[in-house]
């Protein structure tokens, strides 16, 4: 598969924030990663989609993507070796404001609607409840094509956090598809007017109403002056 050198994503540079060079969250250094072509393209819309969400919450500008790597040496079975995957540690605001991927127990509005949109372009994105390896940055890769998979803990855990972050629902988190987390997924599921999930557009559909409430709860939250 045919690679390019990349400098930015939805029109914003890419900064590198990992040691030896940067810090995380505080720094980062332009670099300019081997990216699988296809890959390039896919994740240059989903930031562009990410930034609007991010304009509509009110969050302002963003400037800068922070990220702890794409491409690794190797022929290992991570598609990091490929060019195909990309770790984001975080976004740099135009007004000051820093987002970061290690976040979600403080703000999970401003984290879902993020994960959101990687999950309505991406099938693999592996979050901070995902493993302890993932606590401070969203890995996504598309060696999987978009969709919900009951036996995906992944996945599980993204419709498990919204159904009780963004739609008020009590359930426990544990990535495990069950009778609870199935009977309150379908009660939710006919509110929005939706068919069953292993359907690809009901489970966009799913994404794109979470993304909604996010925004909204987020914009509240920022209007409160809650959020710097
Ligand atoms: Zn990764």
């Amino acid at each position: 598969m045919a690679r390019n050198r990349i400098s930015q994503f939805g029109d914003v540079p890419l900064l590198y924030d990992r040691d030896p060079v940067a810090n995380y969250g505080k720094c980062g250094f332009r670099t300019h990663p081997h990216v699988d072509t296809v890959f390039a393209l896919q994740t240059d819309i989903a930031f562009g989609e990410m930034f609007l969400v991010l304009e509509a919450m009110d969050l302002g500008q963003v400037t800068a993507i922070l990220f702890g790597g794409v491409d690794r040496t190797g022929g290992g079975s991570s598609l990091h070796h490929k060019g195909r995957a990309f770790d984001l540690d975080g976004l740099v605001f135009d007004n000051g404001f820093i987002w970061m991927a290690d976040t979600f127990a403080t703000q999970p509005h401003q984290y879902l609607a993020i994960e959101g949109v990687l999950r309505q372009n991406f099938g693999t994105v592996l979050t901070s409840g995902y493993d302890s390896a993932h606590r401070d940055h969203i890995h996504f890769d598309n060696g999987e094509p978009v969709g919900f998979q009951r036996h995906s803990k992944s996945r599980v855990l993204y419709l498990q956090n919204a159904l009780k972050f963004l739609f008020d629902q009590m359930l426990t988190i544990d990535g495990v598809w069950g009778p609870e987390t199935q009977s309150i997924e379908r009660e939710v599921r006919k509110e929005l007017g939706l068919g069953g999930l292993s359907i690809r557009s009901n489970w966009v559909g799913f994404i794109e109403a979470s993304i909604d409430i996010a925004t909204d709860r987020a914009r509240e939250l920022n209007q409160g002056g809650l959020i710097a």
